[in-house]
């Protein structure tokens, strides 16, 4: 299974003297298995790439594919394919508006046509998931929850749909540092189970030293580096700057690397800082 972003370029108000090009020739495929950190200054591209995979926003030029159909398409197929990509967005509590935690996060299941008893075990094991107690919070208003719970049930309710590929657009700002640890954790942990791939936005360094297998840098519209997150902040870190990017101390790159099981390489400690 695997997403395919065949040469998309996307304008903003096209032909309107407000049009901006956001999207410039990005060329990738997403395999089913990894963990993708996209990174890039303000204004790169990041979201409206991300938008892309789940077919929010459709691609100027060149086309989005899952498994070979085209997101863009008016087919059953590719609605199909569209649910196979959930997307978190920011602050994705603002969008929780159900009386209850079970009925927001049933939101989603609901509408993709599933029946009442398959919705309640899709909530039930969501909010297992996200370490929401089913017995004590299925019935009370998501709104007087904790910030970072309402997080938590704002990313069970798109685990819900059962997506093959997580995307999440910075899903720890405005967190503390345990609801950050916490979100991080979960989202880990399904990874490495194997539910779900993921594609991660975030302005975190160390979140994706510590979590990426592989890294996407976004410049001006253009995905300009794709490789071994490791390998991109050791060897590549003038090109970040370019960017606008501040690569992670080296110290914490190759804490990163040890937490990891990844050999240092010998020269790392002295050669680059
Ligand atoms: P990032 O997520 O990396 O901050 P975006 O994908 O949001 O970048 O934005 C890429 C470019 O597109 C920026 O120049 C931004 O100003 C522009 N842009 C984003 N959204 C819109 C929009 N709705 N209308 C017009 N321009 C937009």
């Amino acid at each position: 299974m695997s997403i395919r972003v065949e040469d998309i370029s996307y304008i903003y108000g096209k032909g309107s003297p407000f049009e901006k090009t956001a999207l410039s020739h990005v060329d990738l495929t997403i395999n089913k298995g990894e963990f993708i950190g996209v990174i890039g200054h303000t204004g790169s591209g990041k979201s409206t790439l991300i938008q892309h995979l789940n077919g929010l926003i459709h691609p100027t030029s060149g086309k989005v594919t899952i498994d070979g159909i085209d997101l863009a398409a008016k087919t059953k197929d590719a609605v199909s394919k569209r649910h196979s990509a959930g997307m978190v967005f920011q602050y994705p509590e603002h969008q929780l508006f159900e009386e209850t935690v079970a009925q927001d996060i049933a939101f989603g299941p609901k509408n993709l046509g599933c029946d009442e008893e398959e919705v309640d075990k899709r909530v039930k094991s969501a909010m297992r998931f996200a370490g929401i107690d089913y017995e004590k919070f299925a019935g009370r208003s998501p709104f007087r929850l904790s910030g970072g719970q309402q997080r938590r049930v704002a990313i069970a309710g798109v685990i819900a749909m059962h997506p093959d590929f997580l995307i999440l657009d910075e899903p720890s700002a405005g967190l503390d540092p345990i609801g950050r640890r916490e979100i991080f954790s979960r989202i880990w942990d399904w990874y490495n189970k194997g539910v779900f791939s993921v594609i991660l936005v975030s302005h975190n360094m160390d979140d994706i030293a510590r979590l990426a297998t592989r890294l996407l840098v976004m410049h001006k519209g253009k995905l300009v580096l794709d490789g071994d997150p490791m390998d991109i902040f050791l060897n590549h870190r003038e090109e970040l700057k370019e960017c606008g990017v501040d690569a992670p101390p080296l110290t914490q790159t190759l804490q990163a690397l040890k937490a990891r099981g990844i050999p240092v390489p010998e020269d790392a400690k002295t050669t680059k800082e």
